[in-house]
């Protein structure tokens, strides 16, 4: 008497990517509803609704891609070859702002799937915004995910703040707990972007619902790097004494861990993704994931979202992954192609702390298989003396477009490379019209200095005015003596060292942008404190009045990035840097407010020059001013001389 079941997949050599990596040549898997009912030579034992014949072909479990973003592949391409900071500060993040809602994300996550399937995935797990969207765009393609829900510290595209992406993490875990193929969670998108209560929050709504947590962590040397300065210890130990790991962590990256790092991650039962590709596309570097493996971490694979990539190819990503750990180890022998799969399943699974239902064939566990035809000539021929021979075949010979069916909990998501549950074409036209979106909103922008500046933040969009001449000063005495005076009322005065840099653009309508770092000086000369802006000067003068000039508008935004992230961004079509000593006074004079600096510069050239302006709001008092200006100029002994702010840097 037979056992009855749903599918009888029979004659493959089966790869159960057990814990004895187990091969069934010529063996069955029995599948019941959504689950493995038994493995290996059974196929006598079942009376099956569906018989899959799968002679010279390869049945092994999905491969579970262990970090991914699925929502960017409407980003794929959009911006490459730029640094992490400009990439995602600059590019990313404002195009997410303006165009992420849920209709973009469901999308994304679609054409993300269909993507997948197509190349053997039957699992991810995964971080964005309106993770909702993701987690049911997901489940409609019969797709298995670990989706978390971002938590930023900046305003994201579905939170103005961090409490309200805490609350949506929470409702979003509330709402999809306990769903047959989509695992909940919360995501700090990395320390760097997170405060210590989002990390802390995270970390407990996690545990309160015992889903896992999703984040990257240790991505660049910079990060390292900063987080040494900022918290005096690397990122692990920082985000562990954050009691971080009171949640089950699934950490992407950790390029830049040591040891003990490595240790700490394992101890707290963390799962890590690995993602070749994405690392050293951004040229992040190459995490140490052969130590990783032999200190006993769950380590998977993942393809990183498709803007980083660019592809969602679980089967390139597990190549590179092997090939990457023996050309850093100098050693061929390092992460074998056995390995390198079970990274991309079991594994994979483990990191992803769904280790228990998926990731190997076995009895019980949930029907994620893929059937993988190595018949083809770039597969061919075959040896049948190493019993290994097959991973070897399946990780350095065969591609994605090998796999032939797919099935996800116990449901046909391929067939014969047919897409049974999305409509690719439909996806493809969508997907393009995005893009013509996209680009639109990009064009507007990187024709527009102010609208890139306002792009990465903290831009205020408020204009000031001002009156202001520049001279040479022969002597800086005669300001001293003369602001010493009785009508004039100082108000303040500071001393301090100022760095610029000014970016000039081929369009001189765009203005000039100065980035500048001051160091403020006490009386002995030390540096007290320091800040960096940015100003954008507009489009120069509107008028001048004799040897005074009006500008029409200064915009400001305090510099958080380095002079580097703004010249990669901005890309100014040259620049040129001023370092002076300037002497500031706040001074009132004849009712009005002025602004007085001595400059003495050190580079370019030496010498002194006087600086004397005020604010102003209309042409009539911008005229008053300019006359009480030139008085100053005067009894200062200054020669008036038109000299536009920069123009220290043209002479
Ligand atoms: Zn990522």
């Amino acid at each position: 008497m037979r056992t009855p079941c749903d599918l009888l997949l029979t004659n493959g050599q089966v790869l159960t990517m057990d814990e004895a990596f187990t091969i069934h040549e010529g063996g069955a898997v029995a599948v019941a509803g959504s689950s493995i009912l038994s493995v290996g030579r059974i196929e006598q034992a079942y009376e099956a609704r569906e018989v899959v014949d799968c002679r010279g072909r390869v049945v092994m479990p999905g491969l579970v891609n262990a970090h991914t973003h699925a929502p960017m592949t409407l980003l794929r391409g959009l911006a490459d070859d730029l640094r992490l900071d400009v990439w995602l500060m600059g590019y990313m993040m404002p195009v997410e702002r303006e165009l992420v809602r849920p209709d973009f994300v469901g999308l994304g996550t679609s054409l993300a799937c269909a993507e997948m399937i197509r190349s053997g995935t039957t699992c991810f797990a995964d971080m964005y915004y309106f993770e909702e969207s993701v987690a049911a765009a997901a489940a409609a393609a019969g797709m298995r995910a670990f989706c978390a829900q971002t938590v930023l510290k900046f305003p994201a595209p579905d939170a103005s703040s961090y409490e309200d992406s805490l609350a949506r993490a929470r409702d979003f875990i509330l709402r999809w707990k306990g769903h047959p193929l989509i695992v909940p969670g919360p995501a700090p998108h990395a320390p760097y972007s997170s405060t210590v209560e989002i990390l802390r929050a995270c970390a407990e709504l996690a545990a309160e619902f015992e889903v896992p947590l999703h984040t990257h962590l240790a991505e660049t040397a910079l990060e390292v790097e900063e987080s040494r300065r900022d918290h005096g210890m690397p990122v692990i130990p920082w985000v562990k004494k954050q009691r971080l790991f009171d949640a089950r962590v699934l950490a992407a990256h950790c390029v830049h861990v040591d040891e003990g790092e490595m240790r700490a991650l394992e101890d707290a039962g963390a799962g890590v993704a690995h993602n070749p590709t994405s690392n050293l596309k951004l040229a992040s570097g190459i995490a140490p994931v052969a130590r990783m493996l032999a200190l006993g971490l769950n380590v998977g694979i993942g393809t990183d979202g498709a803007a980083s990539n660019n592809d969602l190819d679980m089967f390139e990503e597990t190549r590179l992954a092997a090939l990457l750990a023996k050309a850093t180890a100098g050693d061929p022998t390092v992460l074998p192609a056995r390995q390198a799969l079970a990274m991309a399943t079991r594994l994979g699974a483990r990191a992803v702390h769904l280790g228990d239902l998926i990731g190997s064939i076995e009895p019980g566990k949930r029907a994620d298989l893929i059937v993988v035809d190595l018949d083809r000539t770039h597969n061919v021929p075959r040896f049948g003396r190493d019993a290994n021979a097959v991973y070897s075949q399946l990780v350095y010979a065969a591609k994605s477009t090998d796999v032939v069916d797919v099935l996800c909990d116990g449901r046909w998501l391929m067939r014969d490379r047919r897409l049974l549950t999305l409509d690719e074409e439909a996806l493809q036209a969508a997907a393009r019209d995005v893009a013509r979106r996209i680009d639109a909103f990009l064009i507007a922008r990187e024709q527009n200095v102010l609208q890139k500046l306002i792009a990465i933040g903290g831009a205020s969009e408020q204009e000031s005015f001002e009156v202001q001449v520049k001279a040479r000063l022969d002597s800086p005495e005669t300001v001293l003596t003369e602001l010493a005076g009785d009508d004039i009322t100082v108000i303040r005065a500071v001393h301090y060292h100022q760095y610029d840099i000014y970016f000039f653009f081929d369009d001189p309508s765009q203005g000039r942008l100065r980035y500048r770092e001051d160091e403020f000086l006490d009386e002995g000369g030390n540096v007290t404190t320091a800040r960096a802006r940015l100003t954008l000067t507009g489009p120069s003068r509107e008028a001048a009045f004799g040897s005074v000039l009006l500008f029409r508008s200064r915009f400001f935004a305090p510099a958080t990035h380095s002079p580097r992230f703004y010249r990669e961004y901005f890309r100014p079509a040259h620049e040129r840097e001023v370092e002076k000593d300037r002497r500031r006074w706040q001074v009132v004079y004849r009712g009005v407010q002025f602004y007085v600096h001595v400059d003495r510069l050190m580079n370019p050239f030496q010498g002194c020059f006087l600086e004397v302006k005020s604010r102003t709001w209309s042409r009539r008092d911008a005229q008053d001013k300019a006359a009480i200006i030139m008085e100053l100029l005067g009894r200062f002994g200054a020669t008036p001389d038109v000299m536009v702010e920069g123009d220290y840097v043209d002479m």
